[in-house]
């Protein structure tokens, strides 16, 4: 293959989906998931406690501490970060074993675990999920209702945030209905790289 000849080794993509508390990621994905099961989807570890029918190994591998600082610290994580107080990483083998099977892979992250990503793997694709307005997230993260008034502003204030972060990401979804927006996903996560660094 000479160097610039135009022609690229085609490979399955990385694909980091993130976007702010409320907007819907998990549920986009989880239809992503349907849509297409044989895609590959990370598994992270967390430190946070397993809410209700979250099963260990499918929804998370929910570890102690001391284990999530031994798996960084051996650089077994691709990323890794704080969110409200627990930690989170997605493990790099698997994700690196899939793609090298062919599968694409996809990452439902946070915002510093995205950028960490775009940073280890240029070639990976950044896609933030936006709601279809501002007054729709207020809506879904003021919720009931019944929480105190501080805790929402709070929400808001780190939403407002990571909403700005959206021109750091290549592509943007937006969230007005579950079906399309994985529609539109799954596109973009099929869509095969045709890495600058590979030329
Ligand atoms: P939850 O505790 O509600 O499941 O997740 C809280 C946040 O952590 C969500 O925004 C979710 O996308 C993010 N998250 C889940 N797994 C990981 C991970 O492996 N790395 C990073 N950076 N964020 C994660």
């Amino acid at each position: 293959r000479e160097p610039g000849s135009g022609e690229h080794i085609a490979r399955p993509r990385l694909t980091v989906v993130s976007g702010p508390s409320g907007v819907g990621k998990s549920s986009v994905v989880a239809e992503l998931r349907r849509l297409h099961p044989d895609l590959y989807f990370s598994v992270s570890v967390t430190t946070r406690a397993a809410r209700p029918g979250e099963v260990d190994g499918a929804h998370y591998h929910f570890v102690e501490r001391v284990e999530f600082d031994r798996m960084a610290e051996a650089g077994e994580l691709l990323e890794h970060a704080e969110y409200a107080g627990n930690c989170y990483g997605t493990p790099r083998g698997p994700v690196l074993a899939a793609l090298a099977d062919g599968r694409p892979a996809v990452l439902e992250i946070e915002l510093q675990g995205a950028r960490q990503v775009r940073a280890a793997m240029p070639e990976a694709q950044l896609v933030m999920l936006m709601p279809p307005s501002w007054e729709t997230l207020v809506a879904r993260l003021t919720g009931r209702g019944t929480e105190p008034a501080e805790v929402v502003a709070r929400r808001l204030d780190v939403a407002k945030k990571e909403l700005a972060a959206a021109e750091e990401f290549d592509e943007v979804v937006v969230n007005a209905d579950v079906k399309t927006a994985a529609a539109e996903l799954l596109t973009l996560v099929l869509t095969v790289s045709s890495d600058k660094l590979e030329r």
